[in-house]
């Protein structure tokens, strides 16, 4: 049934609209944003006082089917999705196997199209098993259905593949999707390096392992005219690099996570296996910095590195447990509690930032609400109370260090090509 939207306020800066209107969908498209628009027996949603945005993308998230299924899997990882406001997901290819063929690229958006109420677009794979080496065959995955390359989690070392794989993605028109980590300056540690990891006993993780790879990212950018975004920016230097080579018209850009922009290093001091992550939290400089990195749009994307480890795993001594936490269902709530509704971060930033630029950089067919666009629409409750509670997430797994957390504002009602997937 067609949806009519009544007195929502509609923003969407791919159009420079920031107004109450209404909003009606016709055959899974946008038909027309008018002050009233008639009935013509559409279901009639009352959307006073709610926002209405371009439907938000993830474009990092671990969906981890195939291979690990107990800890998610494309219809847990996609309802989760739903529920926290997104209307299509990019996975990160680190599966297993990991995503580095035709065949596993097909497995993955066949999957989508039996389980999934949202878009999935998959990542593929740089090299060969993400190991760092030969490259993966990018050109037959492009034809599958990637939007973008990347070996997230396991980070290029080897300079001279990385320079081949920036080249490479230019004849296929494909963003690089970089997780910077030296992997020598990283060995071992399992935090921040710096005065908490001392106090706590923790192997640290020099924040320059990522800095340096930012660093030849830009200049291998720079050189090979490739699309280069850097995955989960997260220290003040990192930063003024993107910053500096965004001044020269380098195409580069940077996303941010929710937990790098809301806790520090000093988390870790619970020993809390949810506060490991890679890259690690870092300083309250640090923090500052990236809120200022993305209200003023030097930082393009907000991503959750959603990444669902099983509760046995996460259960291990914090040098022992694997990295990451999930942040689906958590994102947009702490961005509106925490920087919208302090009003750090301007409403249009926070769509920019979780919608148009993901589809810009993905080169997807959605982030606008323009008339004939597809009607993926994000519909927030600014006034909305939420307390974060693992147990009602949708997702297999509860690895949040937000548990317990009490927000104002989140989704309302997700809604892809028309049809309401989550309300
Ligand atoms: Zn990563």
């Amino acid at each position: 049934m067609n949806l009519l939207f009544r007195q929502g306020t509609i923003v969407d800066p791919s159009q420079k609209l920031h107004k109450v209107a209404d909003l009606g969908v016709e055959d899974g498209r946008v038909a027309e944003i008018a002050p009233r628009i008639r009935g013509k027996g559409r279901k009639e949603i009352d959307a006073q006082g709610l926002i209405l945005a371009p439907g938000f993308i993830d474009m990092h998230v671990h969906l981890r089917e195939p291979g690990r299924e107990d800890a998610e899997t494309i219809e847990t990882g996609t309802n989760a999705a739903a529920r926290g406001g997104f209307t299509a997901v990019a996975c990160m290819p680190n599966t297993d196997p990991v995503n580095d063929s035709e065949a596993v690229t097909s497995f993955i958006l066949e999957r989508a199209r039996e389980v999934s109420k949202i878009a999935v677009y998959p990542i593929g794979a740089i090299t060969k098993g993400s190991q760092g080496e030969a490259l993966a065959e990018i050109g037959e995955m492009k034809r599958a259905g990637i939007v973008a390359i990347s070996d997230d989690g396991r980070a290029v070392q080897n300079n001279q593949v990385m320079r081949r794989a920036m080249e490479y993605s230019t004849l296929f028109d494909l963003p690089v999707i970089d997780h910077c980590e030296d992997k020598d300056l990283s060995a071992g540690g399992c935090m921040n390096e710096g005065y908490y990891s001392t106090l706590l006993g923790l192997r640290g993780i020099n924040p320059a392992a990522e800095e340096i790879h930012v660093i030849r990212d830009a200049m291998l950018c720079r050189q090979t005219r490739a699309r280069v975004h850097i995955a989960h920016i997260s220290t003040r230097r990192s930063l003024e690099v993107v910053k500096h080579a965004k001044r020269e018209k380098t195409s580069i850009t940077c996303e941010v996570t929710p937990h790098h922009l809301i806790l520090t290093e000093a988390e870790v001091i619970t020993y809390n296996t949810n506060t490991k992550m890679n890259p690690p939290l870092r300083t309250k400089e640090d923090v500052d910095a990236l809120i200022q990195g993305l209200a003023s749009g030097a930082i393009d994307v907000l991503a959750t590195d959603h990444a669902p480890h099983n509760v046995n795993d996460k259960m291990l001594e914090f040098d022992r447990a694997p990295f990451g936490v999930v942040g689906l269902e958590t994102a947009v709530s702490l961005i509106l509690d925490r920087f919208v509704r302090t009003e750090q971060l301007s409403l249009e930033r926070m769509v920019l930032a979780f919608s148009i630029n993901p589809a810009r950089i993905l080169k997807l067919d959605r982030g606008t609400l323009s008339p004939g666009a597809w009607a993926d629409i994000t519909v927030l409750d600014p006034k909305l109370r939420v307390e974060v509670r693992g147990s009602d997430f949708q997702s297999r797994s509860r690895n949040t260090p937000f548990e317990g957390w009490k927000l104002i504002g989140g989704p309302a009602m997700t809604v892809v090509k028309g049809r309401i997937v989550w309300s």
